[in-house]
């Protein structure tokens, strides 16, 4: 053997040993997620097992994961992100945080209702925020729809969160779609002007007033009042007994919707995994764990989940205001918010 020739067996042996090297790394998917539930691990360890990509995860609150990606920028080594609200999908799209995806299986499957702009984000599991009512002090008759919570019937007896949070954002901007900017910011000051108490606290906080009476009537997202009706305790039993249900706007343009989305990160390093990823949550056995693990609706037509408190709140009118409207409409929802005094 030459010098060349031995020079090339050795170069060739390295080479070999890098490619088995690398083929030993495993893929890795870098999830940020806004989501924290027990679920939703199980899920992201079935993609391990069918694709063999690892998921690294970073769990934060939405505007910290938000704050984080912009901090990072194009040396983010987030890949996907998972965020709650589309008002919240649409601050993270506005800022750039997020790049178009297109994929067949994620057109195919998700409803246009619940696609973001361009394909810049996919809602995987769905929520609708419903009214509810002390017993004592309401009567279920009037308080039908959100217009009701502006009726002078209701002076000195509506609870919400504050105004500026994600979830009464986008129940505004779903207003404005339905009845337009002038009414919409009507009903807003309409009541601001019932409120029994300043906004504070979360929707669990607005049940628990309203069943201690401080407050005749609220707003909470579905799955919180779902999840007080399955919880075992006693204190949320006395809750619950005292508190009366409604699903808002059965005449007209139906309960509000909104949404759990993913999309792939504006400078994700592996973004065939991410979109694989997004792929996988729009599978049927994914759909049930996703939207199940929170007490919600699978976006994907078809697929039904096995949740009886969540189907004991009957059947419903939903409203099919687009996810990507809501969130087209943030920022006008926050000037008139901001307009009427709605802290
Ligand atoms: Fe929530």
């Amino acid at each position: 053997m030459n010098m060349n020739r031995i020079l090339k067996a050795t170069l060739a042996v390295a080479l070999l040993g890098s490619a088995a090297a690398h083929a030993q790394e495993p893929q890795v998917l870098n999830l940020y997620s806004a989501r924290h539930y027990y679920t939703d691990e199980a899920l992201y360890n079935d993609f391990t097992k069918q694709t063999g990509i690892v998921i690294k995860r970073l769990e934060l609150k939405d505007e910290a994961l938000l704050e984080r990606l912009r901090n990072e920028g194009p040396r983010s080594p987030a890949d996907v992100v998972l965020l709650v609200d589309a008002a919240r999908l649409a601050s993270a799209q506005e800022q750039g945080l997020f790049q178009p995806v297109k994929s067949k299986i994620l057109s195919d499957r998700i409803p246009a209702q619940y696609t973001g702009q361009d394909g810049l984000w996919y809602a995987f599991s769905a929520r609708s925020r419903a009214i509810v009512y002390n017993k004592d002090t309401v009567k279920p008759e009037e308080v039908q729809s959100y217009e009701d919570l502006a009726k002078p019937a209701m002076k000195g007896k509506v609870c919400t969160r504050s105004g500026s949070h994600p979830y009464m954002l986008s129940l505004l901007s779903g207003m404005i779609a339905n009845i337009g900017e002038k009414k919409a910011t009507e009903w807003a000051a309409g009541v601001v002007a019932n409120m029994a108490r300043a906004p504070k606290g979360g929707d669990t906080d607005q049940i628990k007033a309203v069943a201690s009476g401080e407050c005749g009537v609220a707003l909470t997202n579905t799955y919180y009042w779902v999840r007080m009706v399955n919880s075992d305790k006693q204190e949320d039993k006395d809750v619950v007994s005292k508190v009366g249900f409604i699903w808002p706007n059965q005449k007209t343009s139906g309960a509000h919707m909104n949404v759990s989305g993913g999309a792939v990160a504006s400078f994700a390093p592996n973004k065939q995994a991410a979109v694989q990823f997004l792929e996988y949550l729009a599978s049927d056995s994914a759909q049930r764990y996703f939207a199940n693990g929170n007490n919600e609706w699978p976006t994907v037509p078809g697929v039904k989940t096995d949740n009886p408190a969540l189907d004991a709140l009957g059947a419903f009118k939903a409203d099919v205001t687009p996810a990507r409207t809501l969130a087209k409409n943030t920022a006008l929802s926050q000037r008139i918010l901001d307009k009427v005094g709605y802290k």
